[in-house]
């Protein structure tokens, strides 16, 4: 006998969709989460793109509607991070870092992504001491202050314009010489007159003991370089896969997202894999939405194989 049907590693939009399809289908489903319900849809003050929302919709309003929905249709949920999944000929197996372990006969790996570091000096340090990746989480101690966004693309700029809600004084930093954001993102961060968007800039060290006191930033073109007194750093610069413990187990794109079929299946039988974490995902919140339904519609249809109970 499995402990159940279908384990969902990860709640983000991909693994709550999945739980919603398979609770609702009827199969016992298990999902495990190493942080917050929802996952990233807890970082975004307001979503605009998501359909169905006239206004937009916050998303952790979204994530929490989501969770009652899986929860609703009998999806479990479990605090935990999963660290090993062993795959047998009729069970895989399930492991978390506090040495639980679950059985199912299919698995979907749904553990999105998280921030990419910069890599310079001070960040690993200052982390969590001033230095943040979410606005909506963490941003509120910086109201009044001054704050320096890095990164240019549209999770950047998001945060940058919630920043300068709270108000902050918002600095962007940008190391292409143009900002990469979609253009009506950019738009609005031109047209918003208080943000500074400083691009062609590198960011060469994070300063501060006790916490973020400045940021060091060096002019690519010049190479001139000059040190900005900061209350904070938020950085988004790019995301990667939440798939370390995943090298051995699967095959990885040179991203390091998880290579599926045009049904959701990996490289090992009966394992799935859906939402940002997957090879080729344009990482949003409606196609991480699309890929779990479709995961789970795959998982269904494996379950109805016949095999050992
Ligand atoms: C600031 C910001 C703004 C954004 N704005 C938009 C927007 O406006 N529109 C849009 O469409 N998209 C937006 N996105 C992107 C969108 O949030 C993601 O594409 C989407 O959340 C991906 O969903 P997912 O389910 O694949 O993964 P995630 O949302 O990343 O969820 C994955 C979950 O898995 C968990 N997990 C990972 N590994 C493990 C493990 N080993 N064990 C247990 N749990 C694990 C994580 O903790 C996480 O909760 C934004 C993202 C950010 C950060």
């Amino acid at each position: 006998m499995f402990d159940y049907d279908a384990i969902i590693v990860g709640s983000g939009p991909a693994g709550l969709t999945a739980g919603i399809y398979l609770g609702r289908a009827g199969y016992r489903v298990l999902i495990i989460e190493k942080d917050a319900f929802g996952g990233q849809l807890n970082q975004i003050s307001m979503i605009e793109n998501y359909p169905g929302f006239v206004d937009g919709i916050a998303g952790p309003q979204l994530a929490a509607e989501m969770l009652g929905q899986a929860m609703k249709y009998g999806a479990e949920i479990e605090q935990g991070e999963v660290t090993g999944i062993e795959s047998g000929p009729d069970l895989r197996t399930v492991s978390c870092g506090d040495g639980r372990r679950f059985t199912c006969r299919v698995v979907i790996i749904a553990g999105g992504s998280r921030p990419r570091d910069m890599g310079v000096p001070g960040e690993d340090a200052l982390k969590g001491k001033g230095l943040i990746h979410c606005a909506l989480c963490d941003g509120g101690q910086f109201a009044g202050g001054v704050v320096a966004v890095c990164g240019g693309g549209d999770a950047g700029i998001s945060e940058a314009l919630y920043l300068a809600n709270l108000p902050a004084s918002v600095v962007l930093i940008e190391a292409m010489p143009a900002l990469t954001a979609t253009a009506v993102l950019q738009e609005r961060v031109h047209s918003d007159g208080r943000i500074e968007v400083c691009c062609g800039t590198k960011v060469v060290r994070i300063v501060g003991d006790e916490k973020v006191e400045a940021i060091e930033l060096k002019d690519a073109e010049s190479g001139n370089t000059e040190t900005r007194t900061v209350d904070g750093v938020l950085v988004h610069i790019g995301i990667e896969p939440n798939t370390g413990y995943l090298r051995d187990v699967l095959s990885l794109d040179g991203e390091g997202q998880i290579v599926v079929n045009e049904r959701f299946e990996t490289a090992a039988s009966y394992i799935l894999a859906a939402g940002d974490i997957r090879s080729g995902s344009p990482r949003q919140v409606v196609t991480a939405v699309g890929d779990g339904a479709a995961a789970a519609i795959t998982a269904q249809r494996l379950l109805q194989i016949p095999g050992k109970q």
